[in-house]
């Protein structure tokens, strides 16, 4: 439940008014969705899958942000580095410049002209 007039959070059930703002204009759940699944689709479209992933998580659409970052996963597992240690290669999907060899368990880092390709 979210507060139309001052956009704060309303924690108690069925809230007669805003208890920061007093005002009655309240928007439910259930009428933000649609607003906040159309965003969505904007950052889908624009490949932020992790932002969409984020907005399903304050929606508790669990499933849903699992399955956008599936597809940011997809997206970016073309991206494979060698470890330097044994050899491995392995696919790397965050922005961290460093990632843990699945094989060895030794940690190496992504040059930075790899990751400007995510
Ligand atoms: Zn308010
Ligand atoms: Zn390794």
């Amino acid at each position: 439940m979210k507060c139309a007039n001052c956009g704060e959070e309303i924690l108690q059930k069925n809230p007669q008014k805003c208890p920061y703002c007093g005002s009655t204009d309240l928007l439910s759940m259930k009428d933000i969705i649609p607003t906040v699944v159309s965003e969505i689709d904007t950052l889908k479209k624009a490949g932020k899958f992790e932002e969409a992933a984020l907005k399903y998580e304050e929606l508790e659409m669990y499933d849903k942000a699992e399955e956008c970052r599936n597809l940011n996963m997809g997206k970016v597992s073309a991206i494979s580095m060698k470890c330097p240690h044994c050899g491995a290669t392995q696919p790397f999907s965050s922005k961290n410049d460093a990632v843990k060899c699945k094989r060895c368990g030794k940690n190496y880092g992504i040059p930075k002209k790899v990751l400007d390709l995510l």
